[in-house]
């Protein structure tokens, strides 16, 4: 018995719009990719999206639909995973890291504030801010859609972990504070389309370069506002910028729809374990993850923090007698910067005092829609072994 820290779904109509494509005409760039477009257009209630094969294919083409390019600064959270900086780097840009606020774990505003003021300063501001809602919680958008007005950066909501959360009422993905969001679809999150993606956004023009960069930088003919014209002929595409293979499969995007279907029920489910650790755990000497006001989180995951000083023994300690245990608990995250790729950029420890000590402490409990309550309080009961509670 094996628990993992997150766990896809899957159902009979899963199974079943998966094989209606696999007998249909049309395996790949169909009518079921525009379908799933829409599908989460409607949810997030916003303009496009942009279905790809990764949420890190969505990210690289938001950035090069931002311009983002040589000589041009991304900012991150150092909390995140690895693509929310990566694709600063596959644009040529340089990246740097926010640190976070040691109560919601995303990126601080204070430090946000501070550092936007020493860039302008030194004549180097971010073109791109890629703010993280880290485990499903989202940031707070009003006050850097604020920052980015008064300093002239552009925003991407990397929502890889918060499709299904709100902030102040609206959907995450309605980008009412940002240029562009990212969802993944990875079988750990919310919900799943094996492998997948999607950037959503409230503009055209960059609705139009993300999907042209998507399919190679080709605009077809019936997509085209002009004729597509080769010297004097017309004929049916033309490249018009160097972009990738980033489509999804109808398949893919049809495990997608399907899944969206549940969304809002796994949420609820998400919310009911979260709230079962909160009372189970809160008479332990562990900080469990604090919930902001005016938003409600997908709780992609439930971290929480061993501090030694309080808990008489180490992370790392419990990390392992949980994982003896079967129970796969893991770190969410390694900062960004302290990864030897990043380190043989310059990076050094110290960089984000904050990052740093929560990864010291923090580990991630098991949370998935079909965690059942014995497993749960397995998880709750080996967790208290292991700090000798
Ligand atoms: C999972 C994840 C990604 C990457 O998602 P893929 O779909 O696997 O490419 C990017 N950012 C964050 C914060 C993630 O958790």
């Amino acid at each position: 018995m094996l628990i993992p820290y997150g766990r896809h779904h899957i159902d009979e109509d899963d199974v079943s719009s998966v094989t209606d494509i696999l007998k249909s005409d049309w395996l790949t760039q169909g009518p079921a990719v525009p379908r799933f477009e829409q599908a989460i257009s409607e949810y997030c209630k916003v303009k496009h999206s942009v279905a790809v094969n990764s949420a890190t294919s969505a990210l690289h083409i938001a950035c090069k639909s931002l311009n983002l390019g040589v000589g041009d600064i991304l900012w991150t959270s150092p909390i995140s995973f690895v693509a929310s900086a990566n694709c600063g780097l596959y644009c040529g840009a340089d990246v740097d890291f926010i640190d976070i606020d040691p109560i919601s774990y995303n990126i601080s505003i204070a430090s946000l504030r501070e550092k936007l003021s020493l860039a302008k300063k030194d004549n180097n501001l971010p073109k791109v801010i890629v703010v993280v809602h880290y485990a499903g919680q989202p940031c707070e958008m009003k006050e850097i859609f604020g920052l980015s007005q008064q300093f002239g950066f552009k925003i991407i909501e990397d929502a890889s972990h918060a499709i299904g959360a709100s902030y102040l009422g609206g959907m995450v993905g309605s980008c009412e504070f940002s240029d562009i969001t990212v969802f993944s679809f990875h079988p750990v999150k919310i919900i799943t389309s094996a492998e997948g993606g999607c950037a959503v956004t409230n503009s055209d023009e960059l609705c139009n370069k993300m999907r042209m960069l998507r399919s190679h930088g080709i605009e077809y003919a019936q997509e085209a506002e002009n004729k597509v014209m080769i010297d004097d002929e017309v004929w049916n595409y033309q490249q018009l910028d160097l972009g990738f293979n980033y489509r999804l499969s109808d398949l893919h995007a049809a495990l997608g729809a399907s899944q969206l279907k549940k969304i809002n029920a796994w949420v609820d489910k998400r919310h009911s374990i979260a709230n079962k650790y909160d009372e189970e755990l809160s008479h332990l000497p562990i900080v469990t993850p604090k919930q902001s006001p005016n938003v409600r989180s997908s709780y992609h995951l439930y971290p929480i923090q061993v501090d030694a000083s309080m808990c008489g023994t180490t992370q790392k300690n419990v990390y392992e007698f949980l994982r003896k245990n079967m129970i796969m608990v893991n770190i969410h995250y390694i900062p960004i910067y302290l990864h030897p790729f990043y380190r043989q950029l310059g990076f050094n420890r110290g960089h984000c005092k904050n990052a740093e000590e929560y990864f010291c402490k923090t580990l991630t409990l098991p949370i998935y829609s079909e965690l059942s309550l014995d497993r749960q309080m397995f998880v709750i009961e080996n967790l208290k072994r292991a700090i000798n509670f």
